[in-house]
């Protein structure tokens, strides 16, 4: 039986403000109150895991450790087919200390070339941590395509670049509530919410 998150008080084990906002909008139906790492000066730890799920477990549990608090923390990244499955749990560092996610995207977008496969999938793990060293761990995914130039404002990090399947407007381009309806994110914020969280009330 998976535990159920019965603290109405939750840390969000993530320095990322996009991804920080997106959790807060799927939480937002529950009476849950959230601090990020940031408000309570968390460090950020070393990303050593070889896995989505290692890193987002390994976030969640140093979060959990140090606040005394359980802990949600997301490890996410763009898996492009035709690039082996990169830069996939080196999304973020394949924007280089800057955070420059233009670079990044131009980056897949060279290493892809005229490749005919432009398939990829969004892949997220959400790690929900306890203190005393219990953990759960959800994956999600979404597939979809690459496409260049980027397009939209909207989202975070390779988002302009993402077509989801059966889609014509990138991740950049859609609402926030129509991510939420098919996101890798989501998918995985599904089966946690299944699993570890009470009815809405
Ligand atoms: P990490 O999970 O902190 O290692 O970083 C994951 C990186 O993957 C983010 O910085 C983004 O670049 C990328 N990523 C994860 N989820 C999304 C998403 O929903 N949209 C766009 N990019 C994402």
């Amino acid at each position: 039986m998976p535990r159920r998150l019965a603290d109405g008080r939750l840390v969000v084990a993530s320095h990322n403000a996009g991804k920080i906002r997106e959790i807060s909008e799927l939480l937002a139906p529950w009476p849950i109150e959230i601090a990020s790492a940031g408000d309570l000066g968390l460090p950020e730890p070393e990303e050593t895991g070889d896995s989505f799920a290692a890193n987002a477990h390994l976030k969640a549990a140093a979060a959990a450790d140090v606040s005394g608090r359980p802990a949600l923390a997301d490890d996410s990244g763009l898996a492009v087919e035709a690039l082996g499955g990169a830069p996939g749990i080196r999304s973020a560092r394949w924007a280089g200390p800057e955070r420059d996610f233009a670079a990044a995207m131009a980056r897949v977008h060279e290493a892809m070339g005229s490749a005919p496969n432009r398939q990829a999938q969004f892949v997220c793990a959400l790690a929900l941590a306890w203190p005393d060293g219990h953990a759960e761990i959800f994956e999600g995914s979404v597939s979809g395509s690459i496409v260049w130039p980027p397009r939209g404002t909207r989202g975070f990090g390779y988002d302009p670049i993402f077509v989801a399947a059966g889609d014509a407007a990138t991740f950049g381009e859609i609402a926030p509530a129509d991510k939420h309806s098919r996101s890798h994110r989501a998918d995985a914020f599904r089966q946690l919410v299944a699993a570890c969280l009470p009815p809405v009330p």
